[in-house]
C-alpha cells in the first residue's frame, strides 16, 4: 500500500503533514508529497486518516 498526492489538487494546507508526518511532508513548492515507498502497518491508519481529512481529496492511499 502506497500514498500518492495529486499536486494539481493539493492546496498546501499542511493538514496531512500534521496528521501523518511519517508519510507526508511539504516540498519546496509548498505542496504535500508522500514518501515513495510501501507504507508500514504502523502508519497505514494515519495515512488513511490524512487522506480522509484532506480538504481537496488530493491523497490516494491504495
Ligand atoms: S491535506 Fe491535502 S491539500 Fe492539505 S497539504 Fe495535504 S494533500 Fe495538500
Amino acid at each position: 500500500m502506497k500514498a500518492v498526492v495529486d499536486k494539481d489538487a493539493c492546496i498546501g494546507c499542511g493538514l496531512c503533514t500534521s496528521i501523518c508526518p511519517e508519510v507526508f511532508s511539504m516540498d519546496d513548492d509548498g505542496l504535500a508529497v508522500a514518501i515513495d515507498e510501501e507504507l508500514g502497518e504502523d502508519v497505514i491508519d494515519s495515512a488513511k486518516e490524512a487522506a480522509d481529512s484532506c480538504p481537496t481529496e488530493a491523497i490516494t492511499v491504495e
